[in-house]
């Protein structure tokens, strides 16, 4: 089903989670063992995160350097056909501009339609640790928006694969990300929510947020969004604070702030086995302020690690 339609059919806040595929070479198991303590909070969907090639050089002993490519995490479409065999849910792949040129997002596309997956979240992607900036694939796409263009015209039943014109079109239901906090390259919020705008136009029909720690961070953009005219669902995302390393990774990764109040909190903490509790509970406040809200679906980034998320759940669902 789609994630739009498990939304319209809820009258109460549903509850859903992202998981990245695991590194390359390691078993689905991980991915299971994640997932099994969750089920009992009935997801409507789980996302499953796609990651781009990476590119690092081999030396030879003859000295010449060697360009390899390495997708360290790969397996997002298998991945999502894996759980809602094993557990009857839906899934949501990310599909990604980075890496990809036309043909291959197509391919990719015809693959979950195959298999009987409905949604999609469509993002630019991140930038590899080899590029100073964003770089589209040739033949590819440089924004989340032009990716949405070529799902929706797949919808429609226009492929770049002539043999293709006449099957039966996709249904792809669309997702895309948005940024309380606004996204680090935009020069400031409203450019920034203007081309979530024109994703919305496109044909996206909800937005999943980056994570915030701050709920008035949320409350804000959303009541940007409504007065720019962007009338969709928006689904918060949220990921409980886990080690004291976070409060300067989540930042310089995620480009967010962490509240004051958070920091303190975090900076009182004697070890991790602390801020674990303390993340599980900062999460849980969090949470219930949204779900009063009535905020359409908790989004939770589970990051392969389930234990906080379900204390969460446990307390919500
Ligand atoms: P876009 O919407 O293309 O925006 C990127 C930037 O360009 C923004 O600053 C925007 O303001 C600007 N912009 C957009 N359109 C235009 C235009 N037409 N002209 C000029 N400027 C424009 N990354 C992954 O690699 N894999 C994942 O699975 C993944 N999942 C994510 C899930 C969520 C919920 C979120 C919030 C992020 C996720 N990301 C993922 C990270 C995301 O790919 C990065 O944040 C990326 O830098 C931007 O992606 P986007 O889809 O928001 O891009």
């Amino acid at each position: 089903m789609k994630v739009i339609d498990y939304i319209r059919q809820s009258d109460k806040t549903l509850f859903s989670f992202e998981i990245l595929p695991p590194l390359k070479g390691q078993s689905i198991k991980s991915i299971f063992d994640a997932i099994d303590p969750l089920m009992e909070f009935k997801p409507s969907f789980i996302d499953v995160t796609y990651h781009r090639e990476e590119y690092y050089y081999k030396q030879h002993p003859n000295g010449l350097l060697e360009k390899r490519t390495i997708r360290k995490r790969p397996g997002t479409v298998g991945i999502c056909a894996a759980i809602m065999n094993r557990y009857h849910v839906d899934t949501v792949p990310h599909l990604i501009c980075g890496g990809f040129n036309k043909e291959e997002t197509e391919n990719a596309l015809i693959d979950l339609h195959f298999l009987g997956i409905e949604n999609v979240l469509v993002l630019r992607g991140d930038s590899i640790k080899s590029e100073p900036a964003f770089t589209p694939t040739e033949g590819g796409h440089q924004y989340a928006s032009e990716l949405l263009e070529q799902v929706a015209q797949i919808n429609n039943g226009i492929y770049q694969d002539e043999i293709l014109e006449n099957r039966t079109p996709t249904d792809f239901c669309i997702g895309v990300a948005g940024y309380p906090e606004k996204h680090f390259e935009a020069p400031n919020l409203n450019t920034d929510l203007k081309y979530l705008k024109l994703k919305v136009d496109l044909g996206a029909e909800y937005i999943v947020t980056q994570m915030f720690f701050d709920n008035q961070k949320f409350f804000e953009f959303e009541q940007k969004c409504r007065d720019m005219g962007i009338t969709v669902p928006i689904i918060p995302g949220l990921k409980p604070f886990s080690s004291k390393r976070q409060l300067t990774t989540l930042p310089s990764f995620f480009h967010i702030d962490i509240p004051q109040e958070l920091v303190a909190e975090v900076e009182k903490c004697q070890n991790n086995e602390q801020v674990r509790e303390l993340g599980i509970e900062w999460c849980a406040q969090q949470s219930k302020e949204l779900i009063k809200h009535g905020v359409p679906s908790l989004h939770y980034y589970s990051m392969g690690k389930s234990r906080s998320v379900s204390k969460i759940a446990a307390q919500l669902f």
